[in-house]
């Protein structure tokens, strides 16, 4: 089955607020095997209100509205649904002794207004709320599921728990959703869609989606079975496939960080690497060491931004400086050759590089990067050119260092 969510309130619609409450629903009804198609977020109004949902009752199976059940003019969700169903609404009195009660506990009389909160829809159930004054509404129309939830977290979360998931087990046909996420790096977008759309377009189940962040390609594939074995099955058969045709581009099948990913080769490998970092400054020792118990292959790191303690510390020959300058292949291999030879760690990588956005000429420009690795009887140096403004120049850095030495890992282990 499938759900749609409806986000009420106009301050979701500012940068101040966020609906966060649509991600716990999301993430409770794929557990129960349904699909979230449409998420809308609509400001406090009348008619949109009512035209939203009068459209999801067109598309959607199960329609899950959040908010606007409060006391106040503003709260106009059980108007605007009663009105998109065309069913009236009644004063439930069943509700008005327990409101009151819960006022008067607090040693409070109940405001008069309150007693919109015991309009009830007609033909609705009605779901208890213990957490607030607002309930929800459970409503079936011709065999769709209408739930209004009131929109506080710390209400929404357990009413949805305790009052609606029981009930929507029971009508879900058993659905299980299986996804996996497969991450590469060194692949554009569009290359990577021309080599696995022959095979991903071949199957509805599972769905395939394409996500490009910076220096890493995501494709999450969704399945759905009556079981575990249906469902996890699709995967299994497609998976292979577009790993097959990515190759070696491919990091990760089961959703890790690059970090991850080299940190776990080294681990493999008993080996460990230390960094010699100048254009980076401590990025790629920051992600390295933010996997726990990388202190098992992460020696250490030194950032090297002056030609003297490239000199000093890293032992960078001054001729060398001086004939390639210090953003070269040259100097990229001796940073790695030293910090090896200091950390004494079975690799060592050397980065160095132009972030911008000043400090570029003709001859090397801002994005234009040196990454050494050094290690195993031999030095490879890569020049690289990355887009993009100063953080981005940075961070496509440390994920080619990181993937130089995860490739070079994995090939060691072949
Ligand atoms: P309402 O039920 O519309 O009166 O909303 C009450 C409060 O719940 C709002 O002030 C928000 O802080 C919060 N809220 C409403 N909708 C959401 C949502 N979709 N996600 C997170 N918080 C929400
Ligand atoms: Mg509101």
């Amino acid at each position: 089955m499938n759900a749609e969510i409806i986000a009420i309130g106009s301050e979701l619609l500012t940068p101040l607020r966020t609906d966060t409450n649509s991600l716990f629903l999301t993430e409770q009804l794929n557990r129960i095997g349904v699909d979230v198609v449409f998420k809308t977020v609509v400001g406090d109004e009348k008619t949109r209100l009512t035209a939203t949902v009068s459209l999801a009752l067109q598309r959607s199976e199960i329609i899950l509205t959040i908010g606007g059940l409060g006391p106040t003019g503003d709260d106009l969700t059980r108007e605007c649904v009663a009105a998109a169903l065309g069913r009236p609404l009644r004063r439930d009195e069943a509700l008005v002794g327990p409101m009151e009660a819960r006022f008067r506990a607090r040693g409070l009389r109940m405001p008069e207004i309150n007693l919109r909160q015991t309009m009830v829809i007609e033909g609705a159930t009605v779901l208890p709320n213990r957490n607030g004054t607002a309930p929800g509404l459970w409503i079936e129309e011709q065999g769709k599921i209408i739930i209004l939830l009131p929109g506080p977290p710390r209400e929404l979360c357990p009413l949805f728990e305790h009052g609606c998931l029981p009930r929507l087990r029971e009508r879900v046909p058993p659905t299980v959703i299986r996804t996996r996420e497969l991450r590469l790096t060194g692949l554009t977008e569009s290359a990577t869609e021309e080599r696995i759309a022959p095979l991903y377009t071949r199957y509805k189940n599972p769905v395939t989606t394409i996500l490009a962040t910076l220096g890493e390609i995501q494709i999450h594939l969704k399945s759905f079975g009556k079981d575990e074995a249906e469902a996890q099955a699709p995967l299994d058969e497609l998976s292979p496939q577009l790993e097959k045709v990515l190759g070696k581009h491919v990091f990760s099948t089961r959703s890790e960080s690059m970090e991850e990913v080299a940190g776990n080769c080294l681990l493999r490998n008993k080996a460990t690497v230390a960094v010699a970092e100048s254009c980076t400054g401590g990025l790629l020792a920051q992600r390295l060491t933010s996997v726990s118990g990388s202190s098992a292959y992460f020696l250490g790191g030194v950032v090297c931004y002056s030609n003297a303690v490239k000199m000093d510390w890293l032992d960078v020959p001054a001729e060398v400086l001086g004939t390639h300058g210090a953003v070269s292949a040259a100097v990229a291999q001796a940073l790695a050759e030293g910090i090896r030879q200091r950390a004494k760690s079975t690799f060592g990588m050397g980065i160095t590089g132009i972030a911008g956005p000043t400090g570029g000429t003709s001859e090397k420009p801002v994005g234009l990067v040196y990454l050494a690795l050094a290690g195993g009887g031999q030095t490879q140096v890569h020049e690289r050119r990355y887009p993009g403004e100063r953080k981005a120049i940075r961070w496509q850095a440390t994920q080619s260092a990181l993937d130089i030495l995860r490739r070079v890992l994995m090939e060691e282990e072949r």
